[in-house]
């Protein structure tokens, strides 16, 4: 099904409510109403039957009501309580007198007297036809020495037809009352939402292409507003990463498009001219370096791609950190020796660490063939690998050209290179730090780098022992 609209929402929401309390304030009033009416109803057969009895006299087994008629106030007060009124002997049940009103309503009095004498009911209701009573019962001795069960009467459906009234009133507020309730809320609801429709509005208009725009602020610092500034540091978030997105994409082409105008033009100039088998040899093995150079490039772009997916898992496995570094260096022993760069290692007794194997082994070539390629003739690369608490310490320094200041925050981005390295060794794409940061990352340690233009780099990584 589909969902309501929040503003149909709110005001059903709003409308249920009012509905609700009006029916609660109908219909505690009329519980009030009805209370009222009954208790000033009882309370006036009360007054009235302890008056009529001071005027009551027996004779003969007779009532006589005695009383002065010249006077108007005592007259008014007999006759009017003495309206619906009636006397049977207690013992018999026989009607012994009854006011002329009664009379003509024709009640059957004998249930009356039944239930006044069993039940001891000090108040009790009758009705005959459209005129309903209430009584209020009273056994009184008279001075003849009989018992007399006395009842004088007031109308109760007067007190009935109020509290209908108040039932019709209330049958015609509610749904008047809910309509206005509802057509309120829709308007406030509306009114309430506008600025989130405004805000819908401008963040539809906002694309890819205008992202430094911003959605504006009211100034209130209400949620709308924190909402605004939520969806502007989001823009913000969005236009820094397509940013850096956009520079990836440029410095890729770059690193792929300069290695193919070389190799294009060499072969080009090649063709112009016939040349001799030795020529064309020795160009095909520089062509084939350059296409091992562009396929390991390739291939490391593959791999931040996939790591950066999250495609790639670690799979942590015992590995001697001590071992593997010795065996890196062995490796790396020809070219070191090669370049006149002595290759020493610094490690005592094994260096245990929960690490992924490969990645590690990944991590310390990137290092050290960095510390090879960035030290010249006669220079220094040194490693040591120790134990350092929980943590595993993997230090690699060298003696090489080292890295400036303004370049040192740099080194870990992406396709970054410190001004030097571009303008001599032109192997590196800038790709390796990076890699090795998001390995260091993966295992949850981390790596430092401490250098002086000149005089030579520090890079530590340190890794805690086991993969959680
Ligand atoms: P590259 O493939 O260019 O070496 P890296 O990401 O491995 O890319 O390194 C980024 C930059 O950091 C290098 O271009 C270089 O300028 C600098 N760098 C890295 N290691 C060293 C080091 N041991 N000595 C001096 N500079 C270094």
């Amino acid at each position: 099904m589909r969902q309501l609209g929040l503003r149909t929402r709110l005001t059903l929401i709003f409308s249920l409510v009012f509905a609700g309390i009006l029916v609660l304030i109908i219909g505690s009033s009329y519980r009030i109403l009805k209370f009222r009416l009954d208790e000033n109803l009882r309370q006036e057969l009360r007054e009235r039957a302890a008056g009529l009895r001071g005027y009551l006299r027996f004779e003969d087994g007779k009532p006589r009501f005695e009383y002065d008629v010249n006077d108007p106030d005592e007259a008014f007060f007999v006759e009017s309580s003495t309206r619906y009124y009636q006397i049977f002997n207690a013992a018999t049940g026989d009607l012994v007198d009854q006011s002329h009103e009664l009379d003509l309503l024709d009640l059957d009095t004998g249930p009356q007297f039944e239930r006044a004498i069993k039940t001891h009911e000090i108040f009790s209701d009758a009705e005959a036809g459209a005129v309903r009573l209430r009584f209020y019962n009273e056994i009184m001795r008279a001075s003849d020495g009989k018992s007399y069960l006395l009842q004088i009467g007031g109308r109760r459906d007067f007190m009935d037809a109020a509290l209908k009234q108040l039932l019709l009133i209330a049958i015609f507020v509610v749904p008047v009352g809910l309509a206005v309730a509802a057509v309120a809320s829709w308007w406030v609801a509306g009114r309430a939402l506008q600025p989130v429709n405004l805000l819908a509005q401008a963040a539809k208009e906002i694309g890819i292409s205008d992202l430094d725009r911003r959605l504006p602020l009211r100034g209130t610092g209400d949620e709308l507003d924190r909402l605004s500034v939520t969806f502007n540091d989001m823009f913000a978030r969005l236009a820094k990463a397509i940013g850096e997105m956009k520079q990836f994409t440029a410095s890729m082409s770059h690193e792929l498009r300069t290695p193919l105008t070389t190799l294009r033009g060499e072969a080009e100039v090649m063709l112009l001219q016939p040349h001799s088998i030795q020529e064309y040899r020795r160009l095909l093995a520089s062509h084939l370096e350059e296409y091992d150079r562009l396929a390991r490039l390739i291939n490391r772009l593959l791999t931040l791609a996939r790591a950066e997916a999250g495609d790639i898992k670690m799979h942590p496995e015992s590995v001697d950190l001590a071992q593997l570094t010795r065996y890196l260096v062995e490796e790396l022993e020809t070219v070191a020796t090669s370049k006149q760069v002595a290759l020493s290692i610094e490690s005592k007794g094994p260096v245990n660490i929960e690490a992924d194997h490969d990645w590690l082994e990944t991590a310390i070539l990137n290092l050290l063939d960095n510390a090879i390629k960035y030290t010249p003739e006669g220079g220094h690369v040194t490693l040591l690998v120790a134990n350092r608490g929980s943590e595993r310490i993997l230090e690699i320094r060298d003696t090489g050209i080292g890295i400036s200041a303004d370049a040192l925050p740099h080194i870990f981005e992406r396709f970054y290179r410190a001004d030097h390295s571009r303008n001599g060794h032109n192997e590196g794409a800038g790709l390796g730090l990076n890699l090795v940061q998001w390995i260091v990352e993966q295992h949850h340690g981390r790596i430092e780098v401490k250098s002086e233009p000149g005089k030579g780099s520090c890079f530590t990584v340190s890794l805690p022992a086991a993969l959680a």
